[in-house]
């Protein structure tokens, strides 16, 4: 009778906020240890936005809103959305919730019954798979390697379908694999969604996090068929520096959203006030501070990668987009006396003293997955400890 419920039996906690626990509990101890597991922007939430939330609590703003969301923030999600994709979307048809994350965790719960597939791209952001196991759905890997750019194709997808498929995340650009889908192999998947009937769930929280020239493009912006499939899912954590303040939103089939909305309304009514009223300032305001931001980690990058290319047994592709590298280190690991990653990166935090994270909870356990979301000096620092390292136990 004191028994958890089954479905927090296989649960596992954030393989990505457990590193970081222990490498800031070591951190407190006075250890020197320099942390690469962030899976946020370092910077401060720009200013505007700040003000625009200071502004509504001393207006009064700080009672209950709708459960989805309000209609003003609503509606610069439905601008931004015209703006950036050209896509047009109704009230109806978005949902504001506590972060992406939350976002994807109630769309599981309305999507899937027991026994649903969802189809995952490996390497995967963690919470993906649990998430469609709390709602009762089987997650269904589907494996991409260095060799694929760490994508997966239109026909890999066919290939995974059954009749209990209900959907496919996309996530593009990807977390950890800062891989982004080009417009034709978006186009390839959309053709076989169709073709499948299935949902497609594109979670385009790096949006605004590109390098090298690349671009965006969300699947739904490719065909009418795709747009009426896809949930876009996007929120204002990575853009402008507030995983903090937790709102992401939704856009997509209007009665899923409204199913949606009616299960927020029973658990967790509406994003905290304050928040979407700093939201409204990020979508509404000034995007200066946005490129700004990406223009950082860009330089970070082109300063890092060649150096981390540079360790024995390290294999990385440069990636295009968020804020990860995903070096394949399993040579690395070997050669200094690991029989595997997960191993290797608890040598990297408790005798080089970096924290990365192991691959292995992205369904990846060739590579372990290193955040560039801190300063430059750091970085090298960290970079030029995980080299000695590796040289000295090699
Ligand atoms: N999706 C991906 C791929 C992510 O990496 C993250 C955050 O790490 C999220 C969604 C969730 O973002 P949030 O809940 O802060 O909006």
């Amino acid at each position: 009778t004191k028994k958890l419920a089954v479905r927090v039996n296989t649960l596992s906690p954030s393989s990505t906020l457990a590193i970081t626990a222990k490498a800031k509990e070591m951190k407190e101890s006075g250890i020197d240890v320099i942390g690469l597991g962030a899976g946020e922007p370092d910077y401060n939430t720009p200013a505007n936005i700040l003000d625009a939330a200071y502004d509504s609590m001393k207006e009064g703003k700080t009672k209950y809103t709708p459960s989805g969301g309000l209609l003003a923030l609503k509606d610069a999600v439905i601008a931004k959305l015209k703006k950036d994709q050209h896509l047009d979307y109704t009230r109806q048809e978005i949902m504001i919730g506590i972060g992406a994350k939350h976002v994807l965790y109630t769309l599981f719960q309305v999507l899937l019954d027991p026994g649903d597939e969802v189809i995952i791209p490996t390497p995967y952001w963690v919470s993906y798979p649990e998430q469609v196991k709390l709602a009762g759905g089987v997650p269904v890997f589907v494996k991409s390697s260095p060799e694929t750019q760490f994508k997966v194709t239109a026909e890999q997808i066919s290939a995974a379908v059954s009749p209990k498929t209900k959907a496919i995340i996309i996530n593009s650009p990807g977390n950890p694999t800062g891989m982004i889908y080009s417009d034709e192999e978006l186009r390839q998947i959309a053709i076989v969604c169709k073709e499948k009937d299935i949902w497609i769930i594109s979670d385009e929280i790096y949006e605004k996090l590109i390098y090298g020239g690349e671009r965006h493009v969300s699947i739904a912006q490719l065909s009418e068929d795709a747009k009426e499939r896809t949930f876009i899912i996007n929120g204002v954590s990575k853009s402008h520096s507030m995983t903090g303040w937790r709102i992401g939103y939704i856009a997509g089939n209007r009665e899923v959203v409204s199913a949606m909305t009616n299960l927020a309304s029973h658990s967790t009514s509406n994003p905290t006030t304050t928040s979407q009223y700093a939201a409204i300032e990020a979508y509404n305001g000034p995007q200066d501070t946005v490129e700004v931001m990406r223009k950082d980690f860009e330089l970070r990058l082109d300063r890092i990668y060649p150096q981390l290319k540079a360790i024995p047994g390290f294999k990385v592709i440069k990636p295009q987009g968020a804020f990860y590298l995903l070096p394949e280190v399993s040579e690395a690991a070997e050669k200094t006396g690991f029989s595997s990653v997960d191993d290797f990166a608890s040598a990297l935090l408790t005798e080089a003293k970096v924290a990365v994270i192991p691959g292995s909870g992205f369904g990846s356990p060739e590579t372990i997955r290193l955040s560039y979301a801190t300063s430059i000096d750091l970085l090298e620092e960290a970079v030029k400890r995980i080299h000695s390292y590796v040289e000295t136990n090699w």
